[in-house]
């Protein structure tokens, strides 16, 4: 195996964030490249994986937790994998720079704004994490500060000064987790300041993405698998086309100028209302978002014989499911791009579909996340009678 003399980062051995650190970039490409033939190869050949040319500072949202170390100091940073352990961080290769200067600075103003941390153990104290994303396009920057309850006293001086500091803020959002367990985010939110939203500009279109929406975390390789999906798509102007697991509507919203319309389902309502609000912001009057189960869905349109042309997937790393991938098979599409942040539940789903009459045409993994094992990849499927 090839490796780098030493990790360039000096948290590696404590964080193991990121799994493939000492390996180069070469190598690190060349072990997923692996990975992707031996889970797909059997339903087809692998493209050659798409890889970053500058594979650091790509993550364009940053979490850090804020809590108690061994000797009840406050401590932030990252959580040790499978452990509520925080390593202290001051900057991660990975993570944007604009972001983690952010969060620094938060926890350098912790001690004047009189705000403590959370302690798991007790369950005393307020801020249990900071969560920063940024537009690179725009450079806009969202602040959500996750506490455990929604009292802030000094709440306006620390926006103010945080903002003054940071002119690139464009809002700040309290948002409120009282709960134990390992979401970050809870369900509860208060604006401190600006929309409550940042945008971001993706493959031409603008996108406005809230606090809960999901949203791709690395943005140049992101237009690299978009630009591939509706590649994929072979969209003529002519297609109804079914996002599914739509998130905030951007793989729909980028393939809607070449399409008749487009319809997108996803489960998270703030999501769709953002997507509902970005097909606006692009003057796209072809789009259709819902909230909902994909699954369910899917099974509805099967139910009244609607047929999209083109089926876009993208669901989370558990895979689609049964009732969509049965009821896809009876709407039957010409066309199926399945976006993946995982190769195991792909080859899975991949099955389902291989045999209810699917050939694979096309499989393109694309480096989202250097220096992690993840790999994302997209397919395309076309029915084997056509
Ligand atoms: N296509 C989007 C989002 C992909 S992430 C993008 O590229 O940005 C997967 C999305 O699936 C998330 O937004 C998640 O909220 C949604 N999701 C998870 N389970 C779902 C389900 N059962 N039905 C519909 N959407 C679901």
């Amino acid at each position: 195996m090839e490796r780098v003399n030493a990790s360039p980062c000096p948290y590696f051995k404590k964080c193991g964030g990121c799994q493939l650190q000492r390996l180069s970039y070469e190598e690190q490409l060349r072990r997923k490249m692996g990975r992707c033939i031996s889970l797909l190869g059997r339903f087809g050949h692998v493209e050659p994986i798409l890889g970053m040319d500058e594979p650091t500072r790509y993550r364009n949202k940053v979490t850090w937790a804020f809590g108690l170390d061994g000797k009840r100091r406050p401590v932030c940073g990252i959580y040790q994998p499978e452990s509520h352990a925080i390593v202290s961080v001051e900057d991660c290769l990975i993570e944007d720079a604009a972001a983690d200067a952010v969060l620094r600075d938060i926890r350098d103003m912790l001690q004047d704004f009189k705000i403590k941390v959370f302690d798991e153990r007790s369950g005393f104290g307020w801020l249990r994490h900071v969560l920063v994303r940024r537009g690179f396009a725009t450079g806009e920057l969202l602040v959500v500060l996750v506490a455990a309850s929604p009292i802030f006293p000094l709440q306006k001086p620390f926006v103010k000064k945080l903002v003054e500091r940071h002119p690139e803020i464009r809002s700040v959002v309290l948002n409120v987790n009282d709960r134990y367990g390992p979401v970050v985010l809870g369900t509860r939110e208060k604006v401190l300041c600006g929309p409550g939203y940042i945008e971001d500009v993706l493959c031409g279109n603008r996108f406005r993405i809230s606090p809960r929406s999901f949203y791709q975390i690395n943005p140049v390789q992101t237009e690299k698998l978009y630009g591939k999906a509706v590649e994929f798509a072979a969209l003529t102007g002519t297609e109804t086309v079914l996002d599914a697991y739509c998130g905030i509507g951007t793989i729909g919203i980028t393939a809607a100028g070449q399409a008749r319309q487009v319809i997108g389902v996803e489960l998270n309502r703030d999501a769709v209302k953002d997507a509902i609000a970005n097909a606006r912001l692009n003057g796209l009057k072809n789009c259709w978002f819902t909230a909902g189960d994909a699954g369910e869905y899917m099974e509805q349109m099967a139910r009244d014989k609607l047929r999209p042309e083109v089926v876009f997937l993208d669901p989370p790393r558990s895979g689609s499911d049964e009732r969509f991938l049965r009821s896809l098979l009876k709407c039957a599409p010409e066309r199926v791009v399945y976006v993946s942040c995982d190769p195991e539940t792909l080859a899975r789903d991949l099955g389902v579909l291989t045999e209810g009459g699917y050939a694979v045409r096309r499989i393109q993994p694309v480096d989202m996340f250097p220096y992690t094992e993840h790999v994302e990849t997209v397919v395309l499927m076309t029915r084997k009678d056509t």
